[in-house]
């Protein structure tokens, strides 16, 4: 039985539409490995292009056309569909992750998901599909974001540089996880900035009326700090939101997406961001604080 084959049936069976895609090609002699198509050791998308005239679009789950492709072609690699089952983090080399995990230190951000092993020296971090397109994350080098109408290569295709794509943590081990709300708020900044400053702030649920206004008005701080001053000012405002955090007035995740999105919006550079907000949500958290006596609640709020 050919792995490649059971393998494209299991992805299948999950739901994944997969595609042939060239394969990496030993030349003439075996002196060097180039791509399965006619270009060989020339070809510049070498063991990642499709076999098939629409890549994937004409991915399928049918077994019938799998095993039809795999006969046909016994070594090709997996090309799978993502957006319908899954998205998938894309970060193509270690210059990649070195700013992913300075981002997640805030808010203890982490990718809990299956992951593969790239054959190219990356990694594909599997999350529950978002129903975002190909893009990459604000901010982020060397990491992109495969969504509706992208695809990905997986286990066991092999890569152009002799490496094999393998599952370091296996779609059997861990449930898809949702995009978590930092890493989200990087792919979609548009999303999220009616929490901005200008005009009346959307509100943040759950979080308490006095909270809410305590937000909006850090936010609005941060939005006017001057360049120079805005690392310092996303700490002292974070800080100071973080300690209503710490007295339940405020969603910890709310106020880190809505600080996260206000600091890139203002350009600062996301492992910064990561580690500030990180340290003000340490010493907020340690300090809580609750509605001061004497506060006017707002009107209809019911407090
Ligand atoms: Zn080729």
């Amino acid at each position: 039985m050919n792995a490649l084959l059971d393998a494209a049936l299991g992805y299948a069976a999950r739901g994944i539409p997969v595609y042939p895609v060239h394969w990496p090609h030993r030349t003439k002699g075996g002196a060097s490995v180039g791509c399965s198509c006619r270009h060989g050791a020339a070809c510049d998308r070498s063991a990642k292009h499709p076999l098939v005239r629409h890549g994937v679009n004409d991915a399928t789950t049918d077994p019938a056309q799998l095993e039809h492709w795999w006969r046909r072609w016994p070594h090709a690699n997996l090309g799978l569909a993502t957006g319908i089952v899954f998205d998938a983090l894309d970060v193509d080399s270690p210059a990649g992750l070195a700013p992913l995990r300075q981002l997640a230190q805030a808010a203890g951000l982490r990718l809990p998901g299956p992951v593969v092993r790239t054959g190219g020296g990356g990694w594909h971090y599997w999350f529950a599909p978002t129903g975002l397109g190909n893009r990459p994350p604000h901010g982020l080098a060397h990491v992109d974001w495969r969504g509706i109408g992208g695809c990905v290569l997986a286990p066991p295709s092999r890569h152009a540089s002799g490496g094999t794509y393998r599952w370091l943590v296996g779609l059997d081990a861990a449930p898809l996880p949702e995009v978590p709300a930092t890493l989200r708020a990087l792919l979609d900044p548009d999303q999220l900035t009616t929490t901005q400053p200008t005009g009346p702030a959307r509100p943040i649920a759950p979080g308490h009326p006095y909270g809410r206004r305590v937000l909006a008005d850090e936010l609005a701080a941060l939005g006017r700090a001057t360049p120079g001053h805005r690392n310092h000012t996303l700490n002292q405002t974070a800080f100071k939101v973080y300690r209503y955090v710490a007295s339940g007035l405020l969603g910890d995740q709310e106020v880190t997406l809505a600080f996260t999105t206000a600091a890139l919006a203002i350009g600062l550079d996301p492992a910064e961001v990561g580690r500030t907000l990180a340290s003000a949500r340490t010493a907020g958290l340690a300090n809580p604080r609750g509605v001061p006596a004497g506060s006017t609640p707002t009107k209809g709020d019911g407090v």
